[in-house]
This record gives structure tokens, sequence and C-alpha cells, in this order.
């Protein structure tokens, strides 16, 4: 039997405000109190990772115990600028170069799917969060120029992700920006990511789950059948897996050199009106470290985020915020001529990062029934989704084809 304490990191994991805390249906109520001891599994964690894991548990007709130690869907997923790419932060080149071609384009191709499988389940689901298919554009920057770009699309396209190179003239042309190229590829997306989540959980509740908050779980053990949680006021949850989706604030189990915890900072101007019509459909980002990337809403407004540092701690700083959130806006308007003015919001996060930019979906060391999804960059919202469905096959018992690619490291 293992037997830990389930001490997750503790954050402010916004620091601000994201403009989705003031949108309607960004939350939704839970029960405040725990009346019932087991569940098939227990969900850690109440935004868009726990939220999938959720919805998958309980499309596969499992009893689901949601719980979470903050209000639902108010943690770093209320502060997500949601770009929903394919493209992982690694390009597809130098990730080949690092950990093989095999894995590397085994990574890509399931983030393609993720996006489409993501756009697909929202639908379905009927869930409203503004969810829209966008191409993406990935401009040269100081990491990659015109030359690795054009390379990386050739990749891409040699494995059947679809990618175009933009050279600086059609660039220029088309998209009103002065970069020596870039690749426009089809398979991403937007959505509002409260809503999505709220839509999720909703979703699940519909069936067979329960959402709790505020629940702190604080200890865990491994038996011969089945997982045993303790929470913070002393109470004793058991069922027979349990999910760890607590984001940035991961289980101290999970510490390893291949990931840590930077900050980000990010900005949502007011709705604006005469907005080049290209930008209203396509969601951008920057080859280039530190990178900027931004996207627009339904109701106009640009949402810019960037500026990371490789500091933890960094986001909390409020000065800071004011600082980083002025130079977005500057490099922005550098980038595209759009001058955004004074921002109608600006916050900052934790965020993390792996060497490798993929995440970890596995079980937690020394535990086979429990599971954890972290370490999820730029692309929290792809890899929420490949994490969801990598855990509900593990927990069916079923083998996922990439479960490997996305190990512990
Ligand atoms: C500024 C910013 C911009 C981003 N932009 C993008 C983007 O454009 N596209 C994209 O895909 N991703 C983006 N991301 C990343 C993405 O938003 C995150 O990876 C994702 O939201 C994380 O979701 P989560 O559900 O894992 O974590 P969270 O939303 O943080 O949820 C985890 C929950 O676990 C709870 N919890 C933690 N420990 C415990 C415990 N012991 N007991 C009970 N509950 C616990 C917390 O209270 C929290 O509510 C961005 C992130 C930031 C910060």
């Amino acid at each position: 039997m293992a037997d830990f304490d389930a001490e997750t990191r503790k954050d402010d994991l916004r620091v601000g405000t994201p403009l989705w805390v003031k949108t309607p249906h960004s939350t939704l109520a839970a029960k405040r109190t725990l009346d019932r001891k087991h569940a098939d599994v227990v969900v850690v964690g109440a935004g868009i990772s726990g939220a999938l894991v959720a919805e998958a548990l309980t499309r596969q007709g499992r009893d689901v115990l949601i719980l979470d130690r903050r209000p639902p869907v108010r943690g770093s997923t209320a502060a997500s600028t949601a770009m929903i790419q394919h493209e992982i932060d690694v390009p597809l080149t130098r990730l080949q170069n690092r950990i093989g071609s095999r894995a590397a384009n085994a990574a890509w191709r399931r983030s393609v799917k993720a996006v489409y499988d993501l756009v697909d389940l929202s639908r379905r689901l009927g869930i409203e969060c503004s969810m829209e298919s966008k191409p993406a554009i990935y401009i040269a920057g100081n990491l990659l120029g015109s030359r690795a770009l054009k390379a990386e699309t050739d990749a891409r396209n040699a494995i059947g992700i679809e990618a175009q190179y933009l050279g600086k003239s059609e660039l220029l042309k088309r998209y009103g920006m002065d970069r020596s190229g870039a690749i426009l590829s089809p398979a991403s997306a937007s959505a509002n990511p409260a809503q999505l989540a709220t839509g999720l959980l909703g979703a699940s509740l519909k069936r067979k789950a329960q959402l709790i908050s505020p629940v702190e779980i604080t200890d865990m053990a491994e038996l011969a059948g089945g997982v045993a949680l303790a929470t913070s006021d002393g109470q004793v949850i058991t069922s027979d897996h349990a999910v760890f989706c607590t984001g940035y604030e991961y289980l101290h189990q999970m510490n390893t050199p291949a990931h840590h915890v930077t900050s980000t900072w990010a900005l949502a101007s007011r709705p604006m009106s005469g907005l080049p019509e290209w930008i209203k459909t396509t969601i951008g980002w920057e080859a280039a470290d530190p990178y900027l990337y931004f996207r627009t809403d339904a109701a106009g407004r640009i949402i810019v985020g960037g500026e990371d540092e490789d500091a933890g701690n960094a986001n909390s700083d409020p000065a800071k915020l004011a600082s980083k959130t002025k130079r977005i806006a500057e490099k922005f308007e550098d980038l595209t001529g759009i001058r955004i003015g004074r921002p109608a919001y600006g916050w900052a996060a934790p965020f993390s990062v792996t060497r490798d930019g993929l995440p970890i979906i596995d079980n937690v060391p020394g535990f086979g029934r429990i599971f954890t999804l972290m370490g999820f960059g730029g692309n929290g919202i792809t890899f929420s989704m490949i994490g969801a469905q990598i855990i509900a096959a593990r927990i069916a018992g079923d083998t996922d084809p990439d479960q490997s690619v996305f190990r512990f490291r």
C-alpha cells in the first residue's frame, strides 16, 4: 500500500482580472458539503482539465466526484487566453531532433486530432462558449526565421499536417505584418475557456457526477482495490481511481527537472471597430522568445499575451502587471499596426513549461490508480483534451496508442 500526503502547490493562480470571469455562465453552482464516501472516480480540480476528464469518464457511464478547493473554474482556466492550438510550443523540426521523429510526429498529429475532437465535442454537447474554428498564423521571430519556417512547413506537410508557408511579401500583403515569413495552418480554434469548462462540467452533472466546492484534498493512499483520499477537514473518500487535474498546483510527487513553473501576462482591449477582417478569423503567435500571441473574441476585443518570465513568482508583482501589459500592447502594435490603447483587462498568472513542450499525462509515480495531467505550457486546452482521452482509456483498462509519448519524465 502506498501512503503519501497529497500536497499540491499553492499559488495565486491569477493576479488582476481576466475578462472571462465577467462573462455569464463562467462558473456553476457546486454543493458545499460532501455527503458521500465513495465514487468510481474522484477528479481533483474543476478547471478545464478536470472538466474534460469528468466529461470523458461520465460518458463511459462512471460515477464521478469532482472536488475543488476554489469555486469551480476559478483557477488558471479563467486566466487562459484560450487559443486552442495544434501547434505545440516546440516546433516539429526541433521536437524531432530532441525526442526522435516517431514520438514527435505522434505528439503533433495527436494535437491536431485533439483540436478537432474538442471543437466537435463542444458542438455535440451544445456548449455556448463562442467556440470558433480558426486558422493560426505562426510568424517569424528570433527563434525561427524564414528558412527555418519553410523547413518546419515541409516537415509538417510530410507527416500529413496541413500548413502553408507565406513569404515576406505575401505576409505583408495579406496580413499587413512586416516579418520575413510565416506558417498558416487551418487546425486551430478559440473559445471562452470559462464557459467551455462550465459547459463540460454541466454536461457531467447531467450524467453521474457531483461537484463539491470548497474541498481540499491533502492526503492520498492506494490500497489493493482502490484509492483513499483525505480532505483538509478530516473526511475520507474512497474510489476505484483518482485523477489530479490541479494544473500548475501539481502534486509534489510530480516534481521533476523536466518541468517548472514560470510567469506570464495577458490583456484584453475594449471592443474595437474597424479591425482588419483577418484578425477576426485568425489566431496568431510569434516564433520568438519571449513570444507574443493574439486573437480576438466575439465582441471584437483583442486578447494578447506573452512577455513570459522564467520565475514562478514574478506574476504576483502588481508593478510588473502594469509594465508588462504596456509592453505587450506596444509589441502588438509594432507587429500588426493596431493600437489597443488602454487595456480593459490585464492579468498575470503562473504558467508551466516542460523541456520538450509536451505535457505529462500518467499515473503518479508509485501509484497505479492515481493519475494526473500537467505541464501544459501554452497548449493547456488542447493537452487537456489529449489527457482526458488517455486517462479515460487507461481507467477503462485500455491502452492509448500515444500514452508513452506523454509519460512522466
Ligand atoms: C495567461 C495564460 C494564458 C494561457 N493561454 C492559453 C492558450 O491560449 N491556449 C491554451 O491552450 N492554454 C493556455 N493557457 C494554459 C491553460 O489555460 C492552462 O493550462 C489550463 O487552464 C489549466 O487548466 P487546469 O484545469 O489544469 O488548471 P486550473 O484551471 O488551475 O484548475 C485546477 C484546479 O485544481 C484546484 N486544486 C489544486 N489543488 C487542489 C487540492 N489539493 N484540492 C482540491 N482542489 C485543488 C485549484 O483550486 C484549481 O481550481 C494559458 C494559461 C495562462 C495562465
